[in-house]
């Protein structure tokens, strides 16, 4: 297919939801990914000049039909881009009308007083960028709570609109300015602001009281959601956003071992959560898959967040950079990346008591998620997927059975970073049998009731918190006798 038409394919898919665009572009299976990626942008930036350009020019009208989309790329390419090196059957059509189109555009900034194509577009309702993104801020409970910052806000002057119904409510609340506020209807404890809210300089936030979180990576230690007192490992902490979460999941009781391997980065997480005042932590400036699961310390470990290095692709940005790396590059650093995730998460399933593993990246590649999620399956069918909030309306992409109990989030659509969380639950003993007869992927109906963290709770069977049974004690001695082996 050509460049042309893959683009206006996925325009015509996006209905203008910028965000989706990426994962549109890498899906379509077109070779220049960074080529498509900035015509798309583009072309939806360009998009009402070129609405009113196409309908002056009476260039839909003629005897064949040129699809809206399609004639947008087109004319994009002819006025702004590269001067349609490419078009196919339609270039004849467009450059027959390029004389036209021109004198359109010249009296368009006439009308509109501009004269620059930037100021064109600004005048013209700006770049269609879609939705922008509001301002999360979580409510740090071990410092506060959540009416005493809500009444803080009212009183420096912003209006609180309740608890949000509907993620719709919250896409209209962000393209409002003023001083209002909304509380989140996903996550509890936390606040949405408009975009441009700025809070680094807020007394609240320089005590530690609020933590400025996006949403999406507020989800994986909301669905993980150990009880208090647990022993949790934050296998890649730093710089320790959802540690600090799980701290306050946890009322700073239990423990939470954190690991990160780069030193700065966990010195800042340092002083971070010092400020959180977070005292239930462990620090370690380790490799995670060095860590030995005999080591008598982690033997209560019921939860695990793994949210490993990722190729970042669903933050604003990213993208691109990652357009500017050519196909073979980015493909070798996907395979590194989608390599080290799957050990992280591999190792951290090998833990003797864990019950629960969140498994989170900010990034849009099937790569990452899905395809990691489904042989970590295959490989550890001591584990199946809980199906994590399913009023959350993005799922993970159909590529196995049982993907749909994976969360995915996007800008357009839940009004986030873009972002990946699936959470692996301990089979029981009684569901291991049976699923010894079934297929080890197939999520079934009574697997799917552990839907959300409070079902997820009242589910649990045997808490993290000391509880042995005598083979599971002789057991565990025989690890931690073969661990002291190796250490020696
Ligand atoms: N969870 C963190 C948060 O919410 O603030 C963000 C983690 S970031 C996506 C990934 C982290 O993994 C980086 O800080 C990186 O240094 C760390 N990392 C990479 N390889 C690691 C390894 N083998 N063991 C431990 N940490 C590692």
């Amino acid at each position: 297919m050509s460049l042309y038409q893959t683009a206006a394919g996925i325009l015509d898919r996006l209905q203008r939801k910028e965000a989706a665009v990426k994962s549109l572009v890498y899906d379509s299976g077109f070779k220049n990914v960074r080529q498509l990626y900035a015509l798309v942008c583009e072309t939806l930036r360009y998009s009402s000049v070129m609405e009113e350009i196409i309908s002056s020019a009476e260039l839909l009208r003629g005897p064949k039909k040129l699809p809206m989309n399609l004639a947008k790329v087109l004319v994009y390419d002819l006025l702004f881009g590269k001067g349609l090196q490419c078009g196919g059957r339609w270039k004849s059509t467009i450059l027959a009308h390029r004389a036209r189109l021109q004198a359109e555009l010249a009296k368009l900034k006439v009308k509109r007083k501009v004269s620059s194509n930037q100021d064109l577009v600004t005048s013209m309702g700006g770049s269609s960028d879609g939705p922008a993104l509001p301002r999360y801020v979580r409510v740090n409970t071990l410092k506060t709570s959540m009416d005493d910052v809500i009444t803080y806000f009212k009183r420096q002057g912003y209006t609180y609109l309740g608890k949000a119904r509907s993620i719709e409510e919250l896409v209209d609340f962000a393209r409002k300015s003023g001083k209002s506020f909304l509380q989140d209807l996903h996550v509890p404890n936390l606040l949405v602001f408009p975009p441009s809210t700025d809070f680094h300089k807020d007394s609240l936030y320089t005590a530690g009281h609020l933590i400025l979180q996006d949403k999406a990576s507020c989800l994986p230690a909301l669905l993980l959601d150990p009880p208090v007192g647990a022993c949790v490992i934050d296998a890649c902490a730093a710089p320790g956003n959802k540690t600090s979460q799980l701290a306050a999941i946890i009322q700073n009781k239990g423990k939470v071992f954190a690991f990160d391997l780069d030193t700065k980065r966990l010195a800042t997480m340092s002083t971070l959560l010092l400020r959180a005042g977070v005292t239930c932590q462990e620090l370690a400036n380790q490799d995670f898959l060095t860590v030995k699961h005999c080591e008598s310390k982690y033997q209560k470990v019921s939860h695990i967040l793994v949210d490993p290095s990722c190729s970042g692709s669903g933050m604003p940005d990213r993208m691109r950079v990652l357009t500017h790396e050519a196909g073979s590059e980015q493909e070798e650093r996907l395979q590194a990346l989608s390599a080290f995730q799957r050990r992280a998460l591999s190792h951290a399933l090998k833990f003797p008591s864990v019950q629960f593993v969140v498994y989170s990246t900010c990034s849009i590649h099937q790569q990452e998620n899905e395809d990691v999620v489904k042989d970590i399956l295959e490989q550890h069918p001591d584990f199946r997927l809980a199906n994590v909030l399913p009023s959350w309306p993005v799922r993970g992409l159909s590529t196995f059975p049982g993907s749909e109990c994976c969360l995915r989030a996007t800008l357009s659509e839940t009004l986030t970073n873009g972002f990946f969380v699936a959470l692996f639950q301990r089979r029981s003993p009684e569901e291991k049998s049976i699923s010894e007869e079934l297929h080890p992927m197939n999520a079934s109906d009574a697997e799917k009731e552990i839907s959300n963290p409070s079902q997820v709770q009242s589910k649990r069977k045997s808490e993290c918190i000391g509880q042995d049974s005598s083979s599971s004690t002789k057991k565990k001695r025989k690890k931690r006798k073969k661990c002291k082996t190796e250490q020696s």
